[in-house]
């Protein structure tokens, strides 16, 4: 098993290396791929440290080069480098620009690939599929270049997809990582919970962005961490926005802006009320709710009094609804 999954990120780690050298030494990788990267304003650096690569639009182009170093079929096969029917083989990667996924020890273990156009035929990133070296929802994209900072800045910056993070380390804030565009697993949140309790969410500035946003948060604040949220300009996403300012302003707007979770959610679920009491009283329920599994005590009592003033509530009638969620957990 273990010699199995070290063969598989041989091929990963040869493919990646492929990928790149595909993107920099042939005509159709560089005004194509390279085109595509620098076009969308990534410096060279960036692409170099996130071994950023292009697959030629080409069936097999790929699988044969692979075959010919010796690599096994088997494994380009059991890292879904290869698509393997009866009597054809084609590689799963063609004419996009490729994003590989690195481990928490760097390694090569996946591929994200974006297709140029956006012609609405095709779907927009295509992924490597599950394997015995790839578990999407325990990895999280970034997490290798991000560990070191994550600790010595105690905070998570935790964004939607691959280039939100690249432009984010591009304007020198590299303790990030995106979720690919899906909840938070736990194995996730244990993931960033080993570096740092404190994150904040920075999705895009849509109404999927809000949403996912809210989504999954009670698992965050139940391992007991500390969440806090950034909610976008209207049609930006953590890319487009990171490309508007320097780094020193990126941060700043991050600090000035970045809201307490629970404090998000009351507010937004406030402006959709409309002081309907039924939805108002749904509400009320849905805040509890979160409050009510937070580990600490004393946090939560702070939350009890933020929340009884924002929804005009006795902080004992709050208190009563944490409590009779947590005789229902019991
Ligand atoms: P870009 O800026 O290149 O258009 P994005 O990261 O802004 O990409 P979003 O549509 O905001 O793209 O999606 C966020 C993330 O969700 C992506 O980076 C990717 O990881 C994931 N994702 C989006 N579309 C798909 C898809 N069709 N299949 C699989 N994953 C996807
Ligand atoms: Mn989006
Ligand atoms: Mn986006
Ligand atoms: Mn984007």
């Amino acid at each position: 098993k273990q010699n199995e999954r070290e063969s598989m990120m041989v091929v990963t780690n040869f493919a990646a290396r492929w990928f790149t050298k595909n993107m920099f030494e042939t005509d159709e990788g560089q005004s194509v791929g390279l085109g595509y990267f620098k076009q969308r304003g990534f410096d060279a650096e960036i692409i170099k440290k996130f071994q950023l690569g292009y697959s030629p639009d080409n069936k097999d182009a790929f699988t044969r080069q692979a075959t010919i170093e010796g690599y096994k079929l088997n494994f380009l096969e059991k890292t879904g480098l290869t698509v393997v029917r009866d009597d054809y083989k084609a590689d799963r990667f063609r004419g996009r620009v490729i994003f590989p996924i690195h481990s928490l020890s760097g390694k090569v273990i996946a591929f994200g690939g974006r297709i140029l156009k956006s012609d609405a035929k095709a779907a927009k990133y295509l992924n490597s599929p599950e394997s015995e070296i790839y578990h999407k929802s325990k990895i999280l994209y970034g997490i290798y270049f991000a560990r070191q900072e994550m600790t010595r800045q105690d905070r998570t910056y935790l964004v939607e997809g691959y280039t939100d993070v690249l432009s984010f380390h591009q304007a020198g804030i590299t303790n990030v990582v995106a979720s690919s565009g899906t909840a938070l697993t736990p194995d996730q949140i244990r993931l960033i919970a080993r570096f740092t309790p404190n994150i904040t969410i920075i999705y895009d500035g849509d109404p999927a962005g809000i949403k996912a946003s809210l989504r999954g948060i009670d698992l965050i604040l139940e391992e007991g961490m500390n969440v806090k949220v950034l909610l976008l300009p209207e049609g930006e996403d953590p890319d487009s926005f990171a490309k508007k300012m320097s780094g020193d302003e990126l941060r700043r707007y991050i600090s000035e802006n970045e809201t307490d979770f629970i404090k998000f959610k009351t507010s937004i679920l406030l402006a959709d009320s409309n002081n309907d009491p039924i939805k108002r009283a749904q509400l009320i329920q849905d805040i509890v709710k979160s409050i009510s599994v937070i580990p600490d005590q004393i946090i939560r009592s702070v939350y009890v009094k933020e929340c009884s003033t924002l929804l005009q509530v006795e902080e004992s009638v709050l208190y009563s609804e944490i409590g009779k969620i947590k005789k229902k957990q019991r």
